[in-house]
C-alpha cells in the first residue's frame, strides 16, 4: 500500500511526458496523475511539428500550381488565404489535443490542467494550492523559444506565436539558421511573404553536412527568399505603427512589418522548483540526467527538451518510454541516442543520419559518394532546384557512416535509410542492391566511383 496520492506525477503533457505516464499506467499498472498547464500535446503538437507540417504543405501547393502551369494545366494562382488556414488549423489542433487528453485518461492517467511545480522529492505543488504526494516525478517541460536579451521585450515574434497570427505580414525578418529558422523562412516565402533570412554565421544549418547546407541555402535563394549570412542585428526598434526597423552589421536600416526570432530553444524550468529540491541543472537550465533518465534527486526523472539532449519529438517518445519501463516495468532500458536521423522541412525537404562529412574525416580516412542532379520532375520544366544523394563511407570498413539527402520527400527517404545505417550497412550492400528506376534515390545504389577521398 502505497504512502503517496501518486506512484508517478508527470509535470508536462508533451510528447515525452504523455508517452511516459501511459505506459506507466496501462503497461505497468502505476498510479499516474500528470499536470499541463498549456494545452495538452505540448509543442509538437500545439505549437511545433503539427502545425509547422501543416503550413509546409500549404506552402507545397502553392509552388505545386505553379508547376502544374508549367506542366501544362491552365491554372490560375490566387492569394493564399491565411484565415481560411487558420480556421482549419485551429481546428485540427484541438482535435489532436482532445485525442491526446482522452488516450492519456483511457489509460487510467489523473490530467490536472494547471501548472504544477516541484515541493519537495516526493511532493508536488498544483497551482490552485494543492499538494500532492508522489514516489516518483517526472519533469517533461519541454523547451521555450529564446529571445536574445537585447529584443526580448519588443513584442517580436518566436515560434509560439507564428501559428496565431491573424493576417500574413507583407514582409518579414527571420533571426537565426537553424531548424526553425530555414523551415518558417522558407513556408513564409512560399505563402507569399517577402523573407528575409538573417544568420550571424557562414552557413546556415551549423552542424550539418556542408554539402546539404549548402543545397538547402541554394534551394532557399532559388524561391527567392532573401538569405543573408555572416550578418547580425546591431539594433531592433519598435515603431509606432507596430512595424520594426532592424540595423545590421552590413550598415543597412531596413523596416519590416514583423520580425520571428528563431534564435534556439531553452529548456523550460524557470520557476519549477528544481534547484530549490537540489536537482542539479547544466548550461542554459537543461536538466542533468543518467543514461535512465534519472537526476542527482533519486526519486526525480526528467525526459525530452528539458534535458537537452536531443531536441526532438520521437527522442522524447523513447526517452519517455524507456523511463516508464525502467521505473515500472523492471527492465531497465538506456534510449538510444545515437545514428538519430531528422529532417528539415524545407522545400526540397533536407534529411540527415549519421555522421557528416566533416565528422567522419575527423576519424579517420573516407571516401565520399555524392550526386547532384537536377531531378526529373523540375528539370522538365527547366526549374533549377538541385538534388542530392551524399553517402559518406569509411575507407577502410566500407562501412556507411552518414547519408544526406536534399530532395522533395527527403523526411520520408531519411526514415529509411535511417534503418539501413543502423543495421550496419556497406557501400557494398548498396552497390548490391537493384535500383528503383525511375526515381532519385535510385541514385544512392548507383555511386559508383568516390566524389572525392581522404
Ligand atoms: P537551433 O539550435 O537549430 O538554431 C538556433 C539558431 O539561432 C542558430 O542558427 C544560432 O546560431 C542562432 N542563434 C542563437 N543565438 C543567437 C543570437 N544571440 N543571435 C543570433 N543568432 C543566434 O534552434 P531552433 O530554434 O531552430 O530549433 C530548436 C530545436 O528544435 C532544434 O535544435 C531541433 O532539434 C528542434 N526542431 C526540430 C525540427 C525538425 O525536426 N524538423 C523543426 C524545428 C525544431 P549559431 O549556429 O551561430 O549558434
Amino acid at each position: 500500500m502505497s504512502t503517496f496520492d501518486y506512484d508517478l506525477f508527470v509535470i508536462g503533457g508533451g510528447s515525452g511526458g504523455v508517452r511516459a505516464a501511459r505506459i506507466a499506467s496501462s503497461d505497468h499498472g502505476a498510479k499516474v496523475a500528470m499536470a499541463e498547464e498549456f494545452r495538452m500535446g505540448g509543442t509538437c503538437v500545439i505549437r511545433g511539428c503539427v502545425p509547422k507540417k501543416l503550413m509546409v504543405f500549404a506552402a507545397g501547393h502553392g509552388a505545386a500550381i505553379d508547376e502544374a502551369a508549367a506542366y501544362g494545366w491552365q491554372v490560375e494562382k490566387g492569394r493564399f488565404d491565411w484565415r481560411a488556414f487558420r480556421t482549419r488549423l485551429d481546428g485540427e489542433l484541438r482535435r489532436l489535443e482532445s485525442i491526446y487528453t482522452r488516450n492519456a485518461e483511457a489509460a487510467g492517467v489523473t490530467i490536472f490542467h494547471q501548472r504544477a511545480t516541484v515541493a519537495d522529492p516526493h511532493t508536488v505543488r498544483l497551482a490552485d494550492g494543492r499538494l500532492i504526494t508522489t514516489r516518483h516525478i517526472l519533469v517533461a517541460t519541454g523547451g521555450t523559444p529564446f529571445v536574445p536579451e537585447p529584443y526580448a521585450d519588443l513584442g517580436a515574434m518566436t515560434s509560439n506565436e507564428i501559428f496565431l497570427m491573424d493576417r500574413l505580414p507583407g514582409s518579414m525578418l527571420v533571426l537565426g539558421g537553424g531548424f526553425i529558422a530555414c523551415e518558417m523562412a522558407g513556408i513564409l516565402q512560399g505563402l507569399g511573404v517577402a523573407v528575409t533570412l538573417m544568420y550571424r554565421g557562414t552557413q546556415i544549418l551549423r552542424g550539418f553536412d556542408s554539402d546539404l547546407q549548402g543545397h538547402v541555402a541554394a534551394a532557399l535563394m532559388q524561391q527567392g527568399l532573401n538569405l543573408e549570412v555572416n550578418t547580425d542585428l546591431t539594433a531592433l526598434e519598435r515603431l509606432p505603427d507596430g512595424r520594426f526597423r532592424a540595423s545590421d552589421t552590413q550598415g543597412r536600416v531596413r523596416e519590416f512589418d514583423t520580425v520571428l526570432f528563431a534564435t534556439g530553444r531553452r529548456p523550460n524550468v524557470d520557476g519549477l522548483g528544481l534547484a530549490e529540491a537540489g536537482v542539479n541543472l547544466g548550461d542554459g537550465g537543461a536538466v542533468i540526467v543518467d543514461d535512465y533518465s534519472q537526476t542527482n534527486i533519486p526519486s526525480i526523472f526528467a525526459v525530452g527538451d528539458v534535458t537537452d539532449r536531443i531536441q526532438l519529438t520521437p527522442v522524447a517518445i523513447r526517452e519517455g518510454h524507456a523511463f516508464a519501463d525502467t521505473v515500472f516495468g523492471g527492465t531497465p532500458i538506456k534510449p538510444d541516442h545515437t545514428m538519430v536521423a531528422s529532417a528539415v522541412f524545407t522545400r526540397p525537404e533536407a534529411g540527415t543520419v549519421g555522421l557528416t562529412e566533416e565528422q567522419a574525416r575527423a576519424e579517420g580516412p573516407v571516401e565520399i559518394y555524392m550526386a547532384s542532379f537536377n531531378p526529373m520532375q523540375t528539370s522538365f520544366i527547366k526549374a533549377e532546384t538541385k538534388a542530392l544523394m551524399k553517402l559518406v563511407v569509411c575507407a577502410k570498413t566500407r562501412k556507411v557512416l552518414g547519408c544526406h539527402i536534399v530532395a522533395p520527400g527527403a523526411g520520408e527517404l531519411i526514415q529509411l535509410a535511417g534503418v539501413i545505417l543502423k543495421m550496419g550497412a556497406t557501400k557494398d550492400d548498396f552497390d548490391r542492391t537493384m535500383a528503383v528506376h525511375p526515381t532519385m534515390t535510385e541514385e544512392l545504389v548507383l555511386l559508383r566511383k568516390p566524389t572525392r577521398t581522404a
